[in-house]
């Protein structure tokens, strides 16, 4: 270098031909830095990516910022030289911090217009990310408006090929110049960078700017960034109006990386790890500036705790804090009340994966909380919740009246439970779940607990009025027909006993919520009213019309046929467990002569059961409790032959009293024979819908056979996602299962009913079929990769399938039907075995 040129260096024109005449020897000098500025996620603090930015340190000019040197290279059109050693060098930072085990965050990097022109951009990007084996989505790209306005054709087929590889486009400086919107109308962009201008005075106009461009990015489904934060008043308010993420001198300048990585652990800033990055995304695109209450909440199995809260949510709960923790710590407090509804209510919204919701009283105030589950990582679940203070919104005569409606609900119910059309669920304000089984459980809808109730509690000629009664549809119709304000009917219950008793079903409506919540309340009867009800009830059954008398006739003649002609063996018994009948299987079973043998005698008497007291314990439930007996396992002696048997028994009633019981029983061993004979095994692999390896193989015999009888030549495909670890490691087994699905999913796409495809083992895959040349094997193989490697995002998380794949033609040298198999994976391994280069 000259030291006469030197000097005129201060001038703009120089120093521009010197950026020129020097680009090439300043990447391959090393001279070109990158440098790193911090972006964080507004709702945790932590990095959740950086952007790289050059700086050109000269060892003559010393050190350039790149209003120096970004112009005079876009003049030249040799910017793209540096925007390909910026990718790569992005790259190389973020494998040595995976190499090293150490977190990473993605990287976005700026783009220039010229780059696509110059060459091929998204090539030169995809090869740097193979090279240093890099998923996706740890590169992001920025492009500005101004490029897309020089030249609109270009850049919308520039940012579509980006965005169906699966990079996210950034739009940088949005606002600062240019016709913006229309921009986000006829582009596809991942994320805005707000201009820092707008934040440079915060004066009202541009706050309000800037909380509509956030409300109208979200909207639309575009994530929000604001550049240029500088000060503590400024992050507030970026995060009240639910601005995703945050640049500036406030977290940090522009640093070479290893500076970067000590200033925040300074900071104590910590890493948003990748398994993370969905799961917070989901929590950010529902941060919004609204005039409705709303907390973000995060749930561990035990405790909460508040991401996000506005200042309308926290005047409902009359709390004034800015500090989250503090605020946790009021809320989510062990001894508050609100943990175990605020816990049942996680529990309940995880299971539905949708809104639940429920009422609670503090302090005097009646509250409804409702809630939205809206992503789940870890064991660890967000929710968005919404609280509405009943007794604060609405005139206290409607607070009374629900006050004294419950206290008398009190008094008078044994249950009351809160049912929800809309949301289809039951939550229980008084007497939890009497009359509930096990099967039932809180998170059943309500449909399903009605029913459930009705087939298990309400007496058999009962159940049909009470699913009647249930009918939500006809509710409104009913109740102003009747001019009521509830609905009420009587219904056999089964008791804890066995036995029926009278209870009267209550339902209401909610009022001020059109219909869709009413309260359910089951209540006792008095004696004497019971007692009429009973006699009304079966005076009708036992009126001896003759409809009646046919139908009697009608279950004695398919009694009499089960009996004599059912496999089954069935047994009916008085309430003193003594036979009553047995059909004619049963007699065969036990090889009895007659139904003299067995009339009139109990179990024991028989001598049947290697050992009598589990059955009789069965019985006794039966005849006392009215428990059903379902599946219950048992052993009996035929002629000394051990059977091993299952049994079940059901009570019988007569006019709400059990006089005896029914059952059946079958012999499990002949069962077990039977099943068997009929079940062939599964030729489907239980991951996919592919076929498994051993079907897989048994084909391949096929395929020889036709191949030597009939000269059909066939190909052999073997595929790997050679990325499949990496993705477990990050996302977990469960996530893997499902990359490994749609990978069979892409598989068959491209084979459809040409080929026979399976899963062979982990994630590799064999595909086989009849193709009579090379170069279509080849061809194939190369549509099924490219076809899986297209495979970039999988509920809704970002994936990098790497897809290496070998094939065979059975005519190929050396290759015979027994080989072909093995030959193929070894081709692969072979392939896969190449190490990657690490540097250039
Ligand atoms: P940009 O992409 O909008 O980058 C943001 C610029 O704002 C950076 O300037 C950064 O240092 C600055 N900045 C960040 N936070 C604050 C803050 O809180 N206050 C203030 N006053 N400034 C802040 P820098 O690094 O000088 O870069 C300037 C521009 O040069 C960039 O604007 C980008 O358009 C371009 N550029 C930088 N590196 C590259 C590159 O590798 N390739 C291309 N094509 N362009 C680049
Ligand atoms: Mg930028
Ligand atoms: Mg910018």
């Amino acid at each position: 270098m000259q030291d006469a040129s030197m000097k005129d260096l201060t001038n703009k024109d120089a120093l521009s031909e010197y950026v020129k005449t020097h680009i090439d020897e300043a990447i391959s000098n090393g001279w070109i830095k990158v440098y790193y500025q911090p972006v964080v996620r507004s709702i945790t603090g932590q990095l959740c990516s950086a952007e790289s930015l050059a700086r050109w340190i000269d060892p003559e000019v010393g050190f350039l910022a790149p209003d120096k040197f970004i112009g005079a290279l876009e003049e030249s059109g040799e910017i793209f030289k540096l925007d390909c050693y910026v990718v790569k060098q992005a790259c190389r930072d973020i494998r040595d911090k995976l190499s090293k085990g150490l977190p990473a965050v993605p990287v976005s990097v700026n783009f220039s217009r010229l780059d696509f022109i110059m060459c091929d951009m998204l090539d030169v990007v995809e090869k740097a990310i193979a090279k240093y084996d890099i998923p996706r989505d740890y590169l992001h790209f920025e492009v500005t408006e101004s490029m897309i306005a020089k030249d609109e054709d270009l850049m919308k087929d520039v940012i579509d090929r980006f965005r169906t590889r699966g990079y996210e486009i950034w739009m940088d400086d949005f606002g600062s110049g240019y016709s913006s919107l229309n921009l986000i109308k006829d582009y596809s962009f991942d994320l805005l960078k707000m201009d820092m201008a707008f934040l440079s005075n915060l004066a009202e106009k541009s706050k309000i700017i800037l909380r509509s461009t956030v409300v109208m990015a979200k909207n639309l489904g575009i994530k929000t960034l604001c550049e240029g934060v500088e000060t503590k008043e400024q992050v507030k308010f970026l995060k009240s109006i639910g601005c995703g993420k945050l640049q500036g001198y406030y977290y940090g300048k522009p640093q070479p990386l290893d500076d970067l990585m000590l200033s925040l652990s300074e900071k104590g800033i910590t890493m948003e790890e990748r398994q993370w990055r969905a799961y917070y995304e989901a929590a950010t695109i529902n941060v919004i500036d609204t005039d409705a209450p709303l907390q973000i909440i995060e749930y561990d199995g035990n405790t909460f705790h508040t991401l996000f809260i506005n200042d309308a949510f926290k005047h409902q709960i009359s709390v004034i804090t800015e500090d989250n923790y503090e605020l946790d710590k009021t809320i989510f407090s062990e001894n508050s009340p609100l943990m175990s509804k605020f816990r049942q209510f996680a529990n309940k919204a995880i299971r539905s994966k949708s809104n639940e919701s429920f009422y609670f009283t503090d302090k005097g105030n009646y509250y409804l909380l409702k809630g939205m589950y809206l992503a789940e990582n870890q064991d660890r679940y967000l929710f968005k919740t919404q609280i509405t203070n009943i007794s604060m919104d609405q005139n206290t005569t409607e607070r009374d009246r629900l006050d004294f409606r419950l206290r008398e609900l009190n008094n008078l119910y044994e249950v009351v439970l809160l049912m929800n059309i809309s949301a289809n669920t039951v939550y229980p304000l008084l007497g939890g779940y009497i009359y509930m089984t096990e099967e039932m459980n809180e998170f059943m809808t309500m449909k399903a607990v009605y029913t459930s109730f009705s087939s298990t509690f309400v007496y058999p000629d009962d159940q049909s009025d009470f699913l009647e009664f249930m009918n939500f549809e006809t509710m409104r119709e009913r109740l102003n027909k009747a001019d009521k304000t509830y609905a009420q009917k009587a219904f056999r219950i089964k008791q804890a006993d066995g036995c029926y008793q009278w209870r009267i079903i209550s339902i209401m409506p909610i009022p001020g919520t059109a219909y869709n919540e009413f309260l359910y309340g089951i209540s006792i009867i008095p004696d004497e009213i019971a007692h009429l009800l009973d006699n009304a009830s079966y005076s009708n059954f036992n009126c001896s019309g003759t409809e009646t008398d046919a139908l009697i006739e009608e279950y004695a003649r398919l009694w009499a046929t089960l009996l004599n002609n059912s496999s089954h063996k069935l047994f009916w018994k008085d309430s003193n467990r003594r036979f009553r009948g047995v059909s004619k299987s049963f007699l065969e079973f036990y090889e009895l002569e007659s139904l003299d043998e067995v009339i009139g005698k109990t179990d024991e008497e028989m001598h049947w059961h290697v050992d009598d007291g589990p059955y009789q314990g069965d019985e006794l439930d039966v005849i006392g409790k009215g428990k059903f007996v379902v599946n219950a396992p048992g052993q009996c002696i035929v002629n000394g032959v051990v059977h091993n048997i299952i049994c079940n028994k059901m009570p019988i009633y007569d006019k709400g009293k059990i006089i005896g019981l029914v059952g059946s029983f079958a012999d499990v061993d002949q069962e077990i024979y039977r099943v068997n004979k009929l079940l062939a095994p599964s030729k489907l692999d239980n991951m996919t819908r592919l076929m498994n390896s051993k079907f897989f193989l048994a084909t391949m015999v096929d395929y020889a056979m036709q191949y030597n009888d009939a000269g059909k030549t066939y190909g052999f495909i073997m595929l790997h996602n050679a990325n499949q670890k990496r993705i477990e490691d990050t996302y977990g087994s469960k996530f893997g299962v499902k990359v490994i699905r749609e990978i069979g999913e892409k598989i068959i796409q491209v084979i459809g009913q040409k080929a026979v495809a399976a899963r062979t083992k982990e994630a590799y895959f064999g595909v086989i079929i009849y193709i009579d040349s090379k170069k279509k094997l080849e061809q194939l193989t190369r549509d099924l990769v490219s076809n899986v490697e297209s495979i970039n995002r999988v509920d809704g998380k970002s994936v990098t399938i790497k897809c290496p794949a070998a094939c065979l033609l059975r005519t190929d040298e050396n290759v015979k039907d027994e080989t072909i198999y093995q030959m193929t994976i070894d081709l692969l391994d072979k392939q896969e075995g190449i190490a990657p280069e690490e540097n250039e």
